[in-house]
């Protein structure tokens, strides 16, 4: 996939989360997560995958517990933001793209969603797309929305 479309898919996917979530957030973080994003994509230009794994996920979730640990909350929210918006590059990349060497550096393998099994009359590359990435946006929501019922007013 082309870089704008990644952008704008990693924008449009941290903006529902953070609304969806009801907290409070700053739109230039959004748009700076979504630039880092599109960093990533820096490995369609050299021709060379080495940003399209599964351990690119690994900085944001760290940064995650760690804040987790610090009780540092809007950088526990931006961890999830940007990991989330990788998920959605990679997907993107397997799905509508050309395929993600998944776990590099252990294999080189492109790995991509099967379209064998998709009709594209019935479902298409991007509503596949669309599908899985809103569809961990909104199971994200709904775990967070359970947890701050359950913890009550504490939880931000
Ligand atoms: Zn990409």
């Amino acid at each position: 996939m082309d870089s704008l479309y990644h952008f704008i898919f990693a924008l449009v996917g941290g903006y529902v989360l953070v609304k969806g979530m009801g907290m409070r957030y700053d739109f230039r973080v959004l748009v700076g997560l979504a630039v880092m994003t599109v960093l990533i994509d820096l490995d369609h230009i050299w021709s060379v995958l080495v940003f399209h794994h599964i351990f690119i996920l690994a900085p944001p979730i760290l940064l995650f517990f760690a804040a987790l640990a610090m009780g540092w909350k809007r950088i526990q929210l931006y961890s999830v933001v940007l990991a989330v918006m990788f998920y959605g590059d990679l997907l993107a990349d397997m799905t509508i793209g050309m395929g993600i060497p998944l776990f590099y550096p252990l294999d080189d393998s492109l790995y991509k969603l099967p379209y064998v099994v998709m009709n594209p009359n019935f479902i298409s590359p991007y509503g596949l797309t669309l599908f899985l990435y809103f569809g961990l946006i909104a199971l994200l929501i709904l775990i967070y929305r359970a947890m701050k019922a359950v913890k009550g007013r504490g939880y931000p």
